[in-house]
């Protein structure tokens, strides 16, 4: 059933008839204007394109903050930008290498531990992600049994992060990225490991109590 856009503002005239909506995926009749840029609800009937989907599905889909950004820069660099299942090579920075979570999103305390992700490439993050068998297989494989059951244990210590943990956490994972460009700057090649946020800060107030 084709269904009416209503939502998206802006036209765009490509090719002579033919009418295409700013984000290209619908076309049909504008509501006003000829062949310029017009302003207007798009009236367009959308046509068969679906929208690309999380491998992992909707369940998955929520929203992305400035900390699953680094994070995901972090992991694919770790692997420096290499696939690390079927082990091809992606230039720095390549939205065809995805940063891929072991453990759910929603799972704070699980969220932005290196252990909880891998680089996997669009191919292999679809496969994995649709057979979960064969994805529980992979990190059981990847990570070793010992550092498996660590994650299980740790995706179950659920807890909120609060305002200043979240941007603590932030400044960590820059720092932490900062570091391994500085080791990549030096010609550091291969894995580089990046540590894991709650160790960071329990590692610094440690410090803290000894100097007081
Ligand atoms: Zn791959």
């Amino acid at each position: 059933m084709p269904r009416v856009c209503g939502l998206l503002l802006g036209w765009t005239l490509s090719g002579e008839q033919r009418k295409t909506c700013k984000r290209r995926t619908h076309t049909g009749k504008m509501s006003q204007g000829n062949g310029r840029e017009i302003s207007s609800l798009c009236q367009g009937v959308q046509i068969l394109r679906p929208k690309p989907q999380s491998p992992l599905g909707r369940k998955d889909k929520m929203k992305i903050d400035k900390r699953d950004k680094i994070f995901s820069l972090l992991v694919r660099q770790r692997a420096e930008w290499t696939c690390e299942a079927c082990h091809k090579k992606y230039p720095e920075n390549s939205a065809g290498l995805h940063c891929s979570h072991l453990v759910s999103r929603r799972y704070q305390s699980t969220r932005h531990h290196p252990l909880a992700a891998a680089a996997h490439c669009f191919a292999c993050h679809q496969r994995l992600g649709g057979n979960p068998l064969e994805f529980a297989e992979w990190i059981r494989n990847h990570l070793g049994p010992e550092k498996t059951e660590y994650l299980l244990a740790m995706k179950n210590t659920l807890r909120k992060r609060t305002q200043p943990e979240k941007e603590d956490l932030y400044q960590q994972l820059k720092a932490e990225y900062a570091r391994m460009m500085e080791l990549r700057k030096q010609g550091k090649r291969g894995r580089i490991e990046f540590r894991a946020f709650d160790e960071a800060v329990l590692e610094r107030r440690e410090k803290a109590a000894r100097r007081t």
